[in-house]
């Protein structure tokens, strides 16, 4: 699969040039594994290269290439010479938690974190069912999981394509913000995107593709919306109900793996008076097609990733625009955002044997360090710091930052910088938000909105700002996991019955005491907070644990796979603690201004642990905690 259609002219020049354009760190790395030259082994990370080791790195590449440029892909090195390239990737030993957490991430294998049949592979029931509930991201992963495995599954999708929320989503500018290199599946080594940061219509096209060539597709049932499933304790069965455009139907699961995403569910304002208001009301979770704001004055609520992500289109086109802030955000820029990826690094990832893996695993690597930004450090607070140096530091790269990107204006300035720290919520990638408000036909609103009017929205300064159509960038119903469909399990309990005490929760983000033979997949506390990597690389980690449950479950010829009460209580006990330590339930992270944190004042999106600690977690099943029966 490639975005790139024609073949470029190839010369010296050509090769030179590309390696110039490319991560350095993944041409030193990629080739030190071809050519296991001492010199290459000995140059620092790319930042610290001076010019002649810069120019050493780019000349023997680009001669290497010359001589040897290949398409075949890199042979899995073995685990001695995988932890050299690793250690040489970051120039840091790394201990066997970090290893054993980062092994894959170079993505040398077909299916990288995938699981295989554990010895021979049982007869399977004949009507042996396994219903996977949606095609973004975590359904297709498991799809692929479960090809793999030969197992019989049925994907009930909603939306008449994959892709999810890539699918739901399709406002102006939606792309990826994080770069595609890690935001794409181990699995799929041949997708080209145009550009550094996919554009949603082409993330769109990557999941079909991936679901069209991995398996997925041909098992998918489009249009069909799951609206209960009772599990029957008798035969150790779900009993799914989904509405479908036949109408009502029902299909029997042995297993349910669940993947509807934790931005599933809009949040739709209700201020007072919306109903009176003339004008358009948008969500950009339903944006219709062939909106045009030409000489329209546009309200934008929300300065989220979606908001951000969209003002400066909407600016360009719109006569006017209001932008409501209620709270500040910490909005960074990202290298080569908007940027089309060339032809001269589309070469080098189809003919540089280990450029791909090494460039993805770089990319990732960027995020190994992330927990440090979290952790408290009593003593530098004492001292008269904000959270801990490295946060402190990147708080300040930041305000600078917004500062140049306002040109100074002193009233935005303050207007702008948050009085919490960054990272206590999502970081949001900036698509020239902060450029836009400094346009003529851009005003900042930062009064709070007391209400709509028929012909606008009136704050509560008093002013009214008139407006034809309202963007609501107010996000998702992160609370109301799995909602609208209801799950009751052994005797009848409702999912959400049984989270109503404190909000949803699970066991190691997958599974809940009482719902056996469900997994979930990027459920409650399952987003990765720290010292993680991307998120498609979890949501095959998860697909793969519910696979080993499974697997081992028919091998051992049990039906039924519980977590244990006491296993949940103990692990819920010790995210808790865990987390009210981190900074986004102490007061500089501002924790009542954060979707991770719920209504009663816990996190529940996020995993609180250090990333390769959660990660051995939930690749290394721990059958104590679980009954098979
Ligand atoms: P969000 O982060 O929840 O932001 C919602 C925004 O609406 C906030 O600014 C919020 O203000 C504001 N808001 C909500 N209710 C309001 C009200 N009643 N009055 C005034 N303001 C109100 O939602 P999002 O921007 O849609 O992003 C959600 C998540 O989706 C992201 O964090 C990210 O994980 C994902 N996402 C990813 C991408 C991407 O990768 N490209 C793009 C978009 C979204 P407060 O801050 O005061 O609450």
């Amino acid at each position: 699969m490639s975005a790139h259609a024609a073949e470029p002219a190839v010369d010296r020049a050509f090769i030179r040039r590309a390696v110039e354009l490319a991560d350095l760190n993944a041409v030193r790395v990629a080739l030190y594994q071809n050519t296991h030259d001492p010199e290459i082994a000995a140059l620092p990370k790319a930042v610290e290269l001076d010019e002649a080791q810069r120019e050493l790195l780019i000349s023997k590449a680009a001669a290497w290439l010359e001589a040897n440029a290949s398409t075949e892909r890199p042979a899995e090195p073995d685990e001695a010479e995988l932890r050299t390239l690793m250690n040489l990737a970051t120039k840091e030993e790394m201990g066997d938690l970090e290893f054993n957490a980062r092994r894959e991430l170079a993505a040398f294998k077909d299916f990288p974190l995938m699981i295989e049949w554990d010895g021979e592979k049982p007869a399977i029931p004949d009507d042996f069912m396994v219903v996977v509930i949606g095609s973004g991201f975590s359904g297709l992963a498991t799809g692929v999981q479960l090809t793999n495995l030969g197992l019989p599954y049925t994907i009930l999708e909603r939306r008449p394509e994959p892709g999810g929320t890539w699918s739901v989503n399709r406002y102006p500018d939606i792309r990826v913000d994080t770069i595609s290199i890690t935001y794409e599946f181990a699995f799929e080594k041949d997708y080209r995107w145009s550009e550094y940061f996919g554009r949603g219509a082409e993330v769109r096209e990557y999941l079909e593709g991936v679901s069209k060539k991995f398996g997925p597709y041909e098992h998918t049932k489009f249009g069909c919306d799951v609206t209960k499933a009772t599990f029957d304790a008798e035969r150790d069965k779900w009993i799914v109900e989904y509405d479908s455009p036949e109408g009502p139907q029902t299909i029997e699961a042995n297993f349910i793996i669940n993947g509807v995403g934790t931005f599933a569910n809009p949040k739709f304002p209700s201020f007072e008076g919306q109903d009176s208001f003339e004008g358009d009301i948008l969500h950009p979770a339903r944006w219709p097609d062939g909106v045009d704001f030409s000489g329209k004055r546009v309200a934008v609520i929300g300065n989220g990733s979606t908001g951000v992500q969209l003002l400066a289109p909407v600016a360009e086109q719109a006569a006017h625009v209001d932008v409501f802030q209620r709270t500040p955000q910490w909005i960074s820029p990202r290298d080569k955002y908007g940027a089309p990826m060339e032809p001269e690094i589309v070469w080098l990832l189809d003919n540089f044997p280990g450029f791909w893996n090494w460039w993805r695993y770089m990319a990732i690597a960027g995020l190994f360090g992330t927990h440090g930004f979290i952790l408290p450090d009593e003593e530098w607070v004492a001292k008269g710091g904000k959270w801990n140096p490295m946060n402190d530091q990147l708080r300040s790269d930041l305000t600078a930052y917004i500062k140049a990107q306002v040109n100074g204006d002193e009233e935005l300035i303050e207007q702008l910088v948050p009085d919490y720290a960054p990272f206590s919520r999502r970081p949001v990638v900036d698509n020239g938000w902060y450029k836009s408000l400094t346009r003529d036909n851009v005003d900042l609103v930062t009064s709070p909105i007391a209400r709509f009017t028929p012909k606008g929205i009136e704050t509560e300064d008093g002013e009214v700002h008139e407006v034809d159509a309202v963007i609501t960038a107010t996000g998702f119903e992160v609370m109301k996991y799995l909602w609208p469909a209801d799950y009751l399990g052994v005797d009848g309990t409702s999912i959400h019955d049984f989270w109503s005490e404190d909000g949803p929760r699970a066991y190691i983000s997958m599974m809940v005491p009482k719902f056996p033979n469900m997994f979930m997949l990027y459920g409650p506390n399952s987003q990765p907070l720290s010292g993680g990597t991307g998120l498609p690389v979890w949501y095959v980690i998860w697909a793969s644990y519910a696979a080993q449950c499974i697997t081992h479950a028919l091998q051992e010829g049990k039906t039924r796979v519980d977590v244990k009460s006491e296993a949940f209580e103990r692990y819920n006990k010790a995210l808790d603690i865990e987390a009210s330590t981190l900074l986004l339930l102490q007061e500089e992270g501002a924790p009542q201004e954060n979707y991770y944190i719920n209504e009663y004042g816990r996190m529940q999106v996020n995993a609180p642990w250090y990333g390769p600690e959660y990660h051995r977690m939930c690749t290394e099943v721990e059958w104590d905690d679980l009954e098979l029966s």
